[in-house]
């Protein structure tokens, strides 16, 4: 059996796994493919359904819910509104606490200076909490291009790389993965990586986390330098929060002699106070509990407590042209919770996979289009990975509304397609917004709709229009009205003549 999860190419046709998402087709052929994977769709069901009751019960549980999700988004507004200050405050605050700031525009930039702290420490191998934002600019492929080892100490995250598979989720990046495939993962590549899994290895949880603890444990005592992410940045005291729930990025903060923290500049909180919300939010939004069992923080150095050479990449890779978007800019309200995915129909059946991002579902969807720009069929066709059903925005802690961005982004796709191939789709649209422009093309339009219903018989309306056959393959038209609504208002003036 393959421990890893082959794809499809943009052509239809199934291509080795491979550990990286460039090349991976556009959602809709990449979800054809996907959902013919009934085991992955089994374990995605289990677990979310899993995360998402837990989840639920705790937040009914909350009486203040809806208050401290306000809260959360408007702190994050408030940050977003003077994002510059913040991110200043912060840096002024985490140097004088002995912490080194650097500035990285985007991905090649951090992925540059990472590398140069690694060279610097004279380090081949290093340790890895797990990171979305080192996911986002593909720090463990650019460190490998410099010789040097990142180790994934997550677990989930060590199950994807030793599997040379890319996350599904952002919470639980194996999430595609039940426990028999995990036992095959480790017990045919650890040893490749480090200490192997024992012989005799089943596929009993507690064995796999003991296999697991016992391959990382020679990485962490011999590791000289460690790279994280970070939840939460402090600016007023330049501190760093890290959550987690297996204490690998408790070891990865305190243990090696060099720690590097990749951090979006979203991250940013104005204070201590503020903290105390997120931390209400987050852990019951991502993994169903009251609080995260690992919270880490670290401010700055200290020579006998902890690394003594700490840095702090501050990344913007296109944020702050996200920011400079009116609709689009809650998106950097986003903690990472993961649960518009737990909650999303399509993701459920689609996989994290088909998103072609390692942001997948909904916040996937809004993310990944924002951040890499609308230049290919991949960015271009998430905006429509989803049925806009809304379920995300009810369960976003952060009160993102992704249907609207969505939305939006539809309207980009379709305006920066000027030289789009003409269709009937488009055709038809431009008629109807010339219908709804001019007051006689409307009158003409309401009349022809009356003409339409005297000669559709059947019950469920207009099924089929030449042309058009790819739309209606989903949805039908209903007979339009005997009489229209202007006729009915001049008639009766809005008085029910029932
Ligand atoms: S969009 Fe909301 S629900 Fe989705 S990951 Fe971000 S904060 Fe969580």
């Amino acid at each position: 059996m393959s421990s890893r999860t082959s794809r499809v190419d943009a052509a239809g046709s199934v291509v080795p796994p491979q550990d990286t998402y460039l090349g991976m087709p556009p959602f809709p052929t990449a979800a054809k493919h996907q959902l013919r994977n009934s085991q992955q769709r089994s374990n995605l069901t289990h677990a979310t359904r899993t995360i998402r009751g837990k989840r639920n019960a705790l937040v009914a549980d909350k009486d203040d819910w809806e208050q401290l999700r306000s809260a959360g988004a408007a702190i994050k507004d408030e940050v977003l509104t003077h994002l510059d200050e913040y991110l200043l405050q912060f840096e002024e605050a985490a140097t004088a606490a002995g912490a080194t700031v650097h500035w990285a525009p985007d991905a090649s930039a951090a992925n540059r200076i990472v590398g140069e702290i690694a060279v610097e420490a004279g380090v081949s191998d290093v340790v890895k909490a797990k990171s979305m934002a080192t996911e986002e600019i593909g720090l463990v492929e650019a460190l490998a291009a410099a010789d040097v080892n990142a180790y994934e100490t997550d677990l989930a995250a060590l199950i994807v790389q030793l599997s040379a598979d890319v996350p599904s989720h952002i919470v639980v990046p194996a999430i595609h993965r039940n426990r028999a495939e995990i036992r095959e993962i480790f017990a045919t590549n650890m040893g490749t990586f480090g200490e192997p899994a024992p012989a005799d290895l089943d596929d009993d949880p507690t064995h796999l986390a003991a296999a697991a603890r016992h391959h990382l444990r020679q990485k962490f005592l011999a590791a000289e330098m460690a790279v994280t992410g970070a939840n939460f940045a402090v600016a007023e005291s330049g501190s760093l929060l890290l959550v987690e729930s297996e204490g690998n990025g408790r070891m990865c903060v305190t243990m090696p002699k060099t720690l590097v923290s990749v951090v979006g500049i979203e991250k940013l909180v104005p204070t201590w106070r503020d903290v105390e919300v997120y931390l209400q939010l987050l852990a019951r939004s991502a993994t169903g509990e009251p609080m995260n069992p690992y919270t880490s923080v670290w401010t700055g150095a200290h020579a006998d407590d902890g690394p003594t050479d700490v840095h702090i990449v501050l990344l913007d890779n296109n944020r702050t042209d996200i920011l400079a978007d009116e609709v689009g800019r809650q998106t950097l309200r986003c903690i990472r919770c993961a649960a518009c995915l737990n909650v999303c129909p399509v993701y459920e059946r689609a996989g994290g996979h088909s998103y072609g991002s390692v942001y997948p579902g909904p916040i996937g969807a809004i993310l990944s289009p924002q951040l890499r720009g609308l230049h290919d069929d991949v960015d271009r066709e998430l905006p429509y990975a989803s049925s806009l059903c809304g379920a995300c925005f009810e369960a976003c802690p952060m009160e993102i509304n992704i249907p609207r961005v969505l939305v939006q982004l539809r309207a980009d796709v379709i305006d920066e397609e000027p030289a789009l191939k003409p269709s009937a789709e488009r055709a038809a649209m431009s008629v109807a917004a010339a219908g709804f422009s001019h007051r006689t093309l409307f009158d003409i339009g309401e009349k022809a709709a009356g003409f339409a219903h005297r000669l559709i018989r059947n019950e469920r309306g207009i099924t089929s229009v030449p042309g058009f056959s790819g739309w209606f393959s989903t949805r039908d038209i209903a007979t339009p009205p005997a009489e229209s609504f202007s006729s009915w208002w001049a008639r009766t003036g809005g008085a029910d003549d029932e």
